[in-house]
């Protein structure tokens, strides 16, 4: 079976970015702060350009839900080789609100368009920590998922995807089409070189709204309150064993 693989390329503050919260604590403060493409967005990617040099993928096409800036973490995809991307264009509060249902509900759609019998997505946006749209996406299209991988075999009309799980790696065969999700350990991505990039620049790129495929992104969760984490204790330094255990007890730690 020929592959034609849809990759889930999300736009998330840089990971390397110290995250600031809203002076309001509606949210965190995005103006003006590095965004990249979620890193396991970009293992995803690098997977499905994998397949298509293993000639079991014909086509890899790159998707991202959000702003107009979106554009830029798709060029980046088609940079490091996918051949079209789509953007699917949420702005604002509507898109700062919007739940990973209404992402899965909007790759649905463009399963069906594209004919797509492949997605892979992140395990995890770090931005919202969910692990839920690609879960979802299998639940709504009533397909097979192997969530996690940690490697992918392609075996004719089925997958071998091995997943990490809690003390160790499970084997699970998913018949296709498949929703896979990517772990860290599935492979390293590659960089996209200046040429390529360059050559990005000509690649398709089409836009819509989530209106265009009929989605409603419209959040039935509202959120109450952002939050910093609470800030660290000072330790102290204790002379010896004794010291430790007296320390504690004193805590009522012991
Ligand atoms: P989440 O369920 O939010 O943790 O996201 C899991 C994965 O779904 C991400 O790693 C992406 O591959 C995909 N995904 C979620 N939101 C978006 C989005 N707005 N645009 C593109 N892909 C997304």
């Amino acid at each position: 079976m020929s592959l034609r693989v849809l990759v889930g390329c999300k736009r998330v503050i840089d990971y390397a970015v110290k995250v600031r919260v809203k002076p309001d604590s509606s949210g965190v403060v995005t103006q003006g702060v590095k965004h990249s493409m979620n890193p396991f967005d970009e293992i995803a990617v690098e997977q499905a350009l994998q397949l298509k040099e293993q000639k079991l993928a014909s086509e890899v096409v790159a998707f991202s839900c959000g702003p107009a800036q979106c554009v830029e973490t798709l060029r980046t995809a088609l940079a490091m080789g996918a051949d079209r991307a789509i953007h699917v264009n949420v702005e604002g509060a509507e898109y700062e609100n919007m739940q990973p249902l209404a992402v899965a509900k909007i790759m649905k759609k463009l399963v069906e368009k594209e004919e797509a019998n492949l997605v892979i997505v992140g395990k995890q946006a770090i931005d919202d920590d969910c692990n839920q749209t690609g879960q979802m996406l299998a639940g709504l299209l009533g397909w097979s998922q192997g969530t996690f991988a940690s490697k992918i075999d392609v075996d004719g009309e089925q997958l071998n995807v091995v997943r990490e799980v809690d003390g160790g790696l499970e084997t699970v065969q998913v018949r296709l089409p498949s929703v896979v999700s990517a772990d860290l350990r599935l492979n390293t991505p590659r960089y996209a070189t200046l040429p390529n990039i360059m050559k990005a620049k000509k690649k398709p790129l089409d836009k819509m709204s989530a209106g265009d495929l009929g989605v409603d992104v419209a959040s039935k969760v509202s959120t109450v309150r952002v939050s910093e984490p609470p800030v660290r204790q000072a330790g102290s330094k204790v002379e010896s064993v004794p010291d430790l255990i007296q320390k504690l007890k004193e805590k009522g730690a012991l």
